[in-house]
């Protein structure tokens, strides 16, 4: 999501008559445009503030905190002189024109409405042209906010409530960028499943099903999903539709109902199986990956167990698993907690070592397919080598050059190399 709203930031400062510099150091303003999702991250986001801030005396440079942080403490930031400006994720696409008005006029330095009125325009046609990370490649957000309040997210309070964009708007846009020469594009939202829901528009699984038939277009992928909305249309959809990518990133969290309950995700264990067994009804092949978090209060070593267990019955190809760590301003924050961090760091060891050994069994499995690869860049190891991701999301390294970068490729996987797939690029 923040690599979607730093597109609209970029765009909307060059519409504002200002460059973009490669040196961070020499910068006369720096945007940290950040999040709040975890504590780490907000730490790390405020180191860098406080080197910018330092680099250069205050009259001579200006600091802007964009995301999530800044929605959640911008206020204080500014107040303290840490930062010259605040602005929430809200205003991602008006922040060059907030920043020229600052700067002309000497206007406020707080922009964290979440006010619908306030909400301008995310679908820029402008950006088809903008190229991000990968040239043939581009993230389309089709909704922002979220409204399931789980009880460890921090998201609903800072991004707001959902919003779904006008699905002729996306779909128009997706059009363009496909005339282009975009091959590749990634629906975001924080549950995409939820698109439509909050406005009459057409659901989720219609605007995957009208995209998947944009000409042009050979991978389409998804994220994320909520196992309270994925459902079996979503999952004929995707039978239906060979450019969507069979990576299905649907987060667990947990494998005991008693923390999910605690955790207000809204789904049981035996709901989420329901769905693995629809796609591995409808799929022939694809890849599942997680997220789960370990040592939320209340979880017990029963519970902890159940976790372990859902892992090992569901095989995850991956899984981003961290341990608890309460977030100030969510329900979970005034939980009482029992686990002391050292016991979280253990259960969450313990869990790693159980998902790393089924990872390596998963791509293992994969030795003698064939895969569709679209190549991202030159491997570290040689020229002669690049890497890119399978359809069902690995990342493989084969025998090829430049010119197969950003081209869909079918390769023969022949091994395994820590996580990453070896392959033989085929004619
Ligand atoms: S679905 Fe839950 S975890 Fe995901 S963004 Fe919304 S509140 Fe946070």
């Amino acid at each position: 999501m923040n690599k979607g709203d730093s597109e609209l930031i970029t765009l909307s400062m060059i519409e504002n008559g200002f460059t973009q510099t490669a040196n961070e150091e020499t910068a006369d303003i720096c945007i940290f445009n950040t999040c709040s999702v975890r504590e780490h991250a907000e730490k790390r986001a405020l180191a860098k503030i406080s080197i910018a801030r330092s680099r250069k005396p205050a009259k001579q440079r200006l600091v802007v905190v964009a995301g999530c942080m800044a929605q959640r403490i911008g206020e204080e930031l500014v107040l303290k002189g840490k930062a010259d400006l605040a602005a929430g994720p809200y205003q991602s696409p008006e922040l060059g024109t907030i920043i020229r008005t600052h700067i002309d006029k000497h206007r406020c330095k707080l922009f964290l409405s979440q006010e619908g009125a306030d909400f301008s325009e995310r679908i820029n046609f402008d950006l088809v042209k903008n190229k991000d990370i990968y040239p043939w490649h581009k993230w389309v957000t089709i909704t922002h906010g979220c409204e399931n309040f789980c009880a460890y997210c921090i998201v609903p309070y800072v991004r707001g409530k959902l919003i779904s964009f006008p699905s002729e708007k996306i779909l128009n846009y997706i059009r363009e960028l496909a005339a282009e020469g975009i091959i590749e594009i990634t629906l975001l939202g924080q549950n995409v499943n939820q698109y439509g829901q909050d406005c009459g528009e057409i659901p989720f699984y219609q605007l995957l099903e009208k995209t998947a038939a944009i000409e042009g277009l050979k991978k389409i992928n998804f994220l994320t999903s909520h196992p309270m909305d994925f459902n079996s249309v979503i999952a004929d959809v995707i039978k239906d539709n060979s450019n969507i990518s069979r990576s299905i990133h649907l987060p667990l969290q947990s494998g005991s109902d008693p923390v999910l309950k605690a955790m207000n995700r809204k789904y049981t264990l035996s709901d989420y199986h329901r769905i693995i067994d629809t796609l591995k009804n409808r799929l022939d092949d694809f890849s599942i990956s997680t997220d789960l978090i370990v040592g939320f209060p209340g979880e017990t070593d029963a519970d902890f167990r159940n976790t372990l267990k859902a892992v090992t019955d569901i095989r995850y190809d991956e899984a981003f698993m961290y341990a608890y760590s309460p977030r100030e301003g969510t329900p979970a924050f005034t939980l009482k907690e029992e686990l002391t961090r050292a016991e979280k760091i253990e259960r969450l060891n313990e869990l790693i070592a159980l998902q790393r050994k089924i990872s390596l069994e998963k791509r293992e499995s994969r030795i003698n397919r064939i895969e569709l690869v679209i190549a991202e860049k030159s491997s570290r190891r040689s020229t002669l080598e690049v890497s890119g991701k399978t359809f069902l999301n690995h990342t493989v390294v084969f025998n090829g050059s430049s010119a197969d970068i950003g081209k869909e490729t079918r390769v023969e996987i022949i091994e395994v190399n820590g996580s990453t797939l070896v392959g033989k690029k085929l004619p």
